[in-house]
């Protein structure tokens, strides 16, 4: 077979055919989780393939057990200091961050270049939250109007105040078989601290407010180490809840479902916009099965571990699908409604300096790909099955995506969208979810849910207090387990397409990638990736705290995972 537009193919009937087939095999569901549009049953071709399920439990060979030994210690050795938090890896290699976390530069590094690097945004001098530094006696030495002046005052702020954050109300907690579980909802300030030589400086912590709907302390670093931990943590265990529920789970697989879906109804298996994008849906559909069976379900991880109730956890999850849009979430507009796109302002932000060599990888790419198939506005205008991959998109009927265009009517417009689908499939994924592992296995840094409610004011915060906080000895291990499972495969790697093309197609369109221009752009998009992982690497050597969640041979084409 080879690729053709369907106005070039001589074999219109076999088209239609395989169409009307696919139709029958896809459909959506809107009712598992109102108003998202997923997908209903799993054709047999979406199944993960042998070699997948053989790979990925092998990369958790050890899991098991690294497991049995902690259950063996748990015995002895209850967790009655921070410490002890380090003895759930008697096996496995214990994350770096576990000897870092509790220092405000892991902390306020973590916003940059940690599991969630999508929470922190500038603090606009006019708005009214800045009034709360204003108040704080421990800033006597500090011009806050002048640092506000000149954009070095950044917020991570998981109140509802900013769109699809924690809602104040929405999350009340859970229970588990001991009591309630907590999520506080706090604000956190940071402030970009210029060191005076050229372009260094460093993100800096600098008030958290705990609670804002009654007169409490506002935390800082002035405060008793414990009680600067304990607030820390706090904005830790928001951080862990808005990452699951937001960052990974809503705004990677299930923005991106509607997608695989479409693709699979609306184009022939020849379709060239079908042969570039399939492999970035490799796997998407069968672990959003795996998921709805097995981690979102009652009695299941995300009821267990996170903070809230199971039904209000996938309500942060719809909330921030709803605020999400295809246009508003391309990486560069992204960063820029965060504020956080300007390199002079901010010179050091990870997340944002490797996502773009990524970003501008596959920009290029896509560009050549689309202006090979599409040389003409006009040939855009006569592909009918494009037309109508686009109208059913952005239909309430179909995948419901917002800031999808229900006609293309440029190549720009084309390479735009495809861009943005790619970069989520790929480096945005992978950016999320790698991290469980490095940051997120190791419960005293990212708790998943608070075990103890914010004091009383007037209650003194001791390591005893924080033990009571964080979660329990069987919580910590499922934590650990759940999330190891969750980073430890990796089935492919972004722009390298054998092993996806194999299983998909069984070489049939072996002429797709040997020889002839596309293979050429295929190759050249390797290449720049390597560039990009050379960049990334010599980058690290710079920064005290590497990042490697973006280095483009860690990345995966699809969200298989
Ligand atoms: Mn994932």
């Amino acid at each position: 077979m080879k690729p053709s537009l369907p106005q070039n193919d001589p074999n219109a009937q076999q088209r239609s055919d395989y169409i009307n087939q696919q139709r029958q095999a896809y459909h959506f569901d809107y009712d598992f989780l109102s108003p998202l549009a997923l997908s209903k049953e799993l054709p047999a071709i979406e199944n993960l393939s042998v070699d997948y399920i053989a790979e990925r439990l092998l990369a958790t060979a050890e899991l098991p057990v690294n497991m049995l030994a902690v259950k063996a210690r748990s015995f002895l050795d209850p967790l009655d200091d921070l410490q002890d938090y380090e003895d759930f890896f008697p096996v496995l290699p214990l994350p770096a961050i576990a000897k870092t976390y509790q220092t405000d530069r892991a902390f306020a590094e973590q916003r940059l270049s940690g599991a969630n690097p999508m929470v922190l945004r500038l603090l606009d001098p006019a708005d009214p939250r800045a009034q709360i530094l204003a108040q704080l006696p421990s800033f006597k030495f500090f011009n806050l109007p002048k640092e506000l002046q000149e954009n070095n005052i950044y917020i991570a702020d998981y109140t509802g105040t900013d769109p699809s954050y924690l809602g104040p109300s929405k999350v009340q907690g859970g229970t588990y078989e001991k009591g309630r579980k907590y999520l506080p909802k706090p604000r956190a300030f940071f402030h970009w601290r210029w060191t005076g030589i050229r372009d260094r400086g460093e993100m800096v912590p600098l008030a958290i407010q705990l609670d804002t709907n009654r007169e409490s302390h506002v935390y800082t670093p002035s405060d008793p180490p414990l009680d600067w931990l304990f607030a820390k943590l706090c904005v830790q265990v928001a951080d862990a809840n808005h990452h699951e529920m937001c960052s990974h789970l809503a705004l990677t697989h299930l923005v991106m479902e509607p997608f695989a879906i479409v693709t699979a109804r609306q184009l022939a298996e020849n379709h060239p916009l079908s042969l570039l994008l399939r492999p970035h849906f490799r796997f998407m559909l069968a672990n959003s099965h795996l998921a709805r069976a097995r981690l979102i379900n009652p009695g299941g991880p995300v009821d267990g571990l996170l903070a809230g109730s199971l039904a209000e956890s996938l309500e942060l999850a719809r909330d921030a699908y709803t605020n999400w849009s295809l246009d508003g979430f391309s990486f560069p507009a992204e960063l820029k409604n965060r504020g956080m796109d300007d390199v002079n302002q901010l010179p050091h932000y990870p997340y944002r300096d490797d996502g773009l060599l990524l970003w501008n990888a596959i920009h290029t790419f896509v560009t050549g790909f689309i202006n090979y198939f599409y040389p003409t506005n006009d040939v855009i205008a006569e592909d009918i099955e494009l037309q109508s991959w686009a109208a059913e998109l952005a239909s309430e009927k179909g995948g419901r995506v917002k800031g999808m265009p229900a006609q293309i009517d440029t190549a720009q417009q084309l390479i735009e969208i495809v861009t943005t689908v790619i970069f989520t499939c790929g480096p945005q994924h992978s950016a999320v979810n790698y991290p469980q592992d490095y940051y997120m296995s190791f419960a005293a840094n990212m708790p998943l849910a608070a075990y103890r409610d914010i004091p009383a004011a007037e209650e003194a915060i001791g390591e005893a207090y924080i033990l009571k906080m964080l979660p329990p000895h069987q919580r910590a291990a499922e934590q650990l387990q759940i999330l190891f499972t969750l980073s430890a495969y990796h089935y492919d790697r972004l722009g390298y397409y054998d092993k996806s093309y194999q299983e998909l197609y069984n070489k049939c369109f072996k002429e797709v990638f040997e020889g002839g221009p596309i293979e050429i752009l295929v190759q050249q998009f390797q290449q720049e990736l390597n560039i990009a992982e050379q960049k990334i690497d010599a980058n690290n050597k710079k920064r005290v705290i590497p990042y490697i969640s973006l280095k483009p041979s860690l990345v995966l084409n699809s969200i298989s995972i």
